[in-house]
């Protein structure tokens, strides 16, 4: 009998630690290469909505997850400048879990599987046949004029009126999350036509949004956990096609949905359940490489391109102040409306 082909998995984030799972359980040789060191604070919202959790469910993690420190979301409560403008149910449950713990604990489910990881390692190889990219964002430096960054850091001593708030700035917008054992995770997405220096020093400002703001008010007395602070810049969210890539990629790698959608997660969740049959087939050398790419590809734009067009005509008019506030006041006032732009951003 031939041996299985082995699978290299660049990456050991979400979607590249989910897809060694998934194969693992399949009994494919993996390998993953991450560049950093668990555990590691990421720059992410932390609320997980969608589909993913489906995926989390069907590899059997879901329940191990909520064990490990993931808790539920079922509110959202929306605020620009001074004002609420639409407090909501969730139309469906969101997990949230700080990225602490959900990398780590991915990892080390990964290797009690029998999988191989190469942490503080930084592959520098091809992407050939066997190797899968799930290194994260593509870093575009400048994206239609603008340079996209993220911050986030977690606090306690923070009161907010729902699971999740998420509250429109000027320059972008800032989620505040619940986290299991009393902390918040805040995390915000921000645009600058201008670079951007010192935000190691500064983040405080821009997080802390302007001085008359219900977000200033609601982090005035918060106890910021200033070790677990980040930033991530580079960003570039226009929404790629799995199958003009060359390479064979699931996640962030594949393409980056808006963070306001708290999709993404799902999305890295997703594309690692959507390649697993596929590389897993390979590996016993029932399909060629570019056979796998293709199915893998064909099954990522069926899954994620309308949701990707929605959420990108989304990002678009929430940065317009006057589309944001058509939008904000129609969402709370129509269910319809609220739960449509929803459905078809998960
Ligand atoms: C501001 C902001 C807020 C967000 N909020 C949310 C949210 O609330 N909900 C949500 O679902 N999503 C959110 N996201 C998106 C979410 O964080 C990503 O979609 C998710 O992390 C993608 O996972 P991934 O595994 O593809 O990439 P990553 O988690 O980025 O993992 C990629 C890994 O690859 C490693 N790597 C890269 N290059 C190499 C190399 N050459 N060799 C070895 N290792 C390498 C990196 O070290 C990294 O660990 C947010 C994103 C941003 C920017």
């Amino acid at each position: 009998m031939i041996p299985p082909h082995p699978i290299t998995i660049i990456g050991g984030g979400l979607a590249g630690l989910t897809l060694g799972i998934g194969l693992r359980q399949r009994g494919v040789p993996v390998t993953v290469w991450e560049a950093g060191r668990y555990p590691r604070h990421r720059v992410c919202g932390e609320f997980i909505s969608g589909g993913g959790q489906g995926s989390l469910a069907r590899l059997g993690l879901l329940s191990g997850l909520q064990t490990a420190g993931a808790g539920s979301a079922a509110s959202a409560a929306f605020f620009a400048g001074k004002s609420l403008v639409a407090a909501r149910p969730l139309p469906a449950a969101a997990l949230c879990v700080s990225r602490f713990v959900l990398d780590d604990w991915l990892a080390r489910e990964f290797q009690r599987l029998g999988g191989e990881l190469r942490s503080g390692a930084r592959w520098s190889g091809e992407f050939g046949p066997g190797v899968v990219r799930a290194s994260g964002r593509r870093v575009e430096p400048v994206a239609a004029g603008w340079r996209l960054f993220g911050l986030k850091v977690h606090a306690r001593g923070v009161a907010l009126d729902a699971d999740l708030e998420m509250h429109f700035v000027p320059a972008g917008y800032v989620g505040l999350c619940r986290l299991p054992g009393g902390e918040v995770n805040i995390c915000g997405l921000f645009r600058s036509a201008a670079p951007v220096p010192d935000l190691a020093q500064r983040w405080r400002d821009w997080l802390g949004g302007p001085a008359d703001s219900v977000l200033h008010a609601r982090l005035v007395g918060a106890e910021f956990v200033d070790d677990s602070f980040c930033s991530v810049a580079g960003l570039g969210l226009r929404p790629q096609r799995a199958a003009q890539r060359h390479e064979c990629s699931v996640g962030d790698a594949l393409t980056m949905i808006p963070p306001v959608t708290g999709n993404g997660m799902s999305m890295a969740f997703e594309s690692a359940e959507l390649a697993t049959g596929p590389l897993a087939k390979f590996s016993r050398g029932e399909v060629t490489w570019a056979q796998a790419q293709q199915a893998i590809a064909r099954d990522c734009d069926g899954a994620f391109t309308a949701r990707l067009r929605w959420a990108a005509w989304l990002q678009r008019a929430l940065f317009q102040p006057s589309a944001r506030a058509a939008l904000l006041f129609l969402a709370a006032r129509s269910e319809w409306l609220w739960r449509g732009i929803f459905v078809r951003t998960r």
